[in-house]
């Protein structure tokens, strides 16, 4: 399988590739160097009226199948992903941006994981009952699959994301209409292959290509699908919360974060040193778990400040297919331009910039988007570098004295993704995690993920919960079967 190269990306609709129905394209550029990577089917609410069409008569058969036979079916999609990791790992390396090390090593390899987990977690989903005593009755909760579901995902970590939303809603039974970002969308349409060599009967899934605006909003409005399952930022969230909510659909948010990174003095120094290294600059700070609010006890905070900078030092600027490579390019010219823009608040905020600030130039490649690994420190959490989602390679610095402030500036923020705490005083893990506000929290540890915990965020970080049971609870109706019976 090697489609890196295909000139045109267009649809997958009903286990056919399929060019869209009205001709229109967008152009992928490679971030890394500028130059385009090809054709991306635009598509409109045509091909989406066909994909709905297509997952409509598929709907009954495969929500009738056996879980036996799902769970065959999404257990061998697994398979091949792992088979295919070098070349989805090329096209999400030249798509993306990111270290090509990233992908082959951690996010194609976590694609096939979602699915081999899926397929194991739907044949273990099970349901409530409750016995009304003294009333001569029974209730259980019939869970059925929810008929056409939407799902759509981000760039940042392209595969990884995607079939983190379709393998629970394929595993639960649903025909699923698929659309991945604008700006990523190569290993999405690899996908489908994957799928037919796997035995997934067509119409299941529909992969449509196209921006959020055109394609997206056309899957947001379409009457016949029943849900919506987003990835993506805050803003576009509100929106998409605005448009589905009169149409009551059932709705999954999964939005941006500014997550707090805490270390206090008694941490395993080195480990959170070098971890805060990843959180805070893993794919160029596009993770929505960096930890990009960084607050250090006081009493070791000079020593951790000159410590971080030296070790940012040391992090290779490249070209993404390079294997020493650590930062590759930003995503999108636009992207690289938003996060330039937040080194103009440096003054404003009356912060100092510790390391970066500036873009990064890789020789042969001056076309593309780097840009350098930056530190900020800053004097208070109500500044835009605190306060908003930059979503690069860039982290803010500072000191606090006492876990009072620490929980007052790490609450004080519109985002409620994720925290990290570095400490070796459990009962201080504990009285922490209970208070700051967010969905994940990480001790002593970042982005270690077992795939059966809930996942989201509070405040504007989302609305309910991916992941194990609460995905498959996501993507099924519950029913409540009143059964009576005589003694
Ligand atoms: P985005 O909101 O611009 O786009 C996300 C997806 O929504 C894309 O597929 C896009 O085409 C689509 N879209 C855009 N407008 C739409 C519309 N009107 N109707 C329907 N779909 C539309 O986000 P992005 O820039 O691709 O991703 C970065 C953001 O995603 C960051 O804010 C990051 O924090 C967030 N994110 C959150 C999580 C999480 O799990 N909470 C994970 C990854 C990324």
């Amino acid at each position: 399988m090697n489609r890196s190269n295909s000139p045109a990306t267009i649809n997958f609709i009903n286990g056919t590739y399929c060019h869209p129905v009205e001709d229109g394209w967008i152009e992928n550029i490679n971030p890394a160097d500028g130059t385009s990577l090809g054709r991306i089917a635009d598509s409109t609410e045509k091909d989406i009226e066909q994909a709905v069409i297509a997952a409509s008569n598929a709907q009954t058969q495969w929500g009738e199948s056996t879980l036996e036979q799902r769970s065959r079916i999404l257990s061998k999609i697994g398979d091949l992903i792992e088979e295919n990791i070098e070349s989805l790992a090329i096209a999400e390396c030249e798509d993306s941006g990111k270290p090509i090390s990233r992908a082959r090593a951690i996010e194609i390899p976590r694609a096939a994981s979602n699915f081999h987990f899926f397929a194991n977690a739907i044949t273990q989903f099970s349901s409530e009952s409750h016995e009304s005593v003294g009333q001569n009755a029974i209730n259980f909760t019939l869970r059925q699959p929810l008929g056409v579901v939407g799902c759509i995902s981000p760039w940042n970590l392209p595969l990884y994301l995607f079939t983190w939303k379709i393998a629970p809603a394929l595993a639960a039974g649903n025909c699923v209409i698929a659309k991945p970002s604008e700006l990523t969308p190569r290993t999405a349409s690899m996908l489908g292959e994957l799928c037919n060599q796997a035995g997934l009967p067509a119409g299941v899934l529909n992969i449509v290509q196209g921006t959020g605006a055109r394609t997206g909003q056309a899957i947001l409005e379409h009457e016949k699908i029943k849900a919506i399952s987003f990835t993506g930022g805050t803003a576009t969230g509100e929106h998409v919360a605005r448009v589905v909510a009169p149409k009551f659909k059932k709705l999954s948010l999964e939005l941006g974060g500014k997550n707090p990174n805490i270390v206090f003095a008694d941490c395993n120094y080195e480990r959170a040193l070098e971890t805060t290294i990843q959180s805070s600059f893993a794919n160029q700070g596009q993770i929505c778990l960096c930890g990009s609010r960084i607050f250090v006890e006081s009493s070791i905070y000079e020593k951790f400040k000159t410590d971080l900078v030296e070790r940012t030092g040391q992090l290779t600027i490249g070209h993404p297919a390079e294997k020493e490579t650590t930062i590759g390019a930003m995503v999108s010219g636009d992207h690289y331009r938003k996060v330039l823009s937040y080194f103009d608040e440096i003054d404003s905020a009356n912060a100092s910039l510790l390391c970066g600030g500036k873009p990064a130039t890789v020789a042969g490649y001056e076309q593309g988007f780097y840009i350098e690994p930056t530190i900020i420190e800053v004097q208070h959490n109500r500044c835009r570098l605190n306060q908003e989602e930059i979503f690069g390679p860039v982290v803010t610095l500072m000191p606090f004295n006492n876990e009072e402030e620490l929980i007052e500036m790490a609450n004080d923020v519109r985002y409620g993704l994720s925290a990290t705490i570095w400490t070796r005083d459990l009962d201080r893990t504990m009285r922490l995690s209970k208070k700051i506000e967010c969905g994940v929290v990480w001790i002593n540890t970042w982005l270690m993920r077992d795939l059966r915990t809930p996942f989201g965020g509070m405040k504007d970080s989302g609305v309910g919960r991916e992941g194990g049971q609460e995905a498959l609870r996501f993507f099924t109706e519950p029913k409540n079967i009143c059964i009576a019976f005589e003694n």
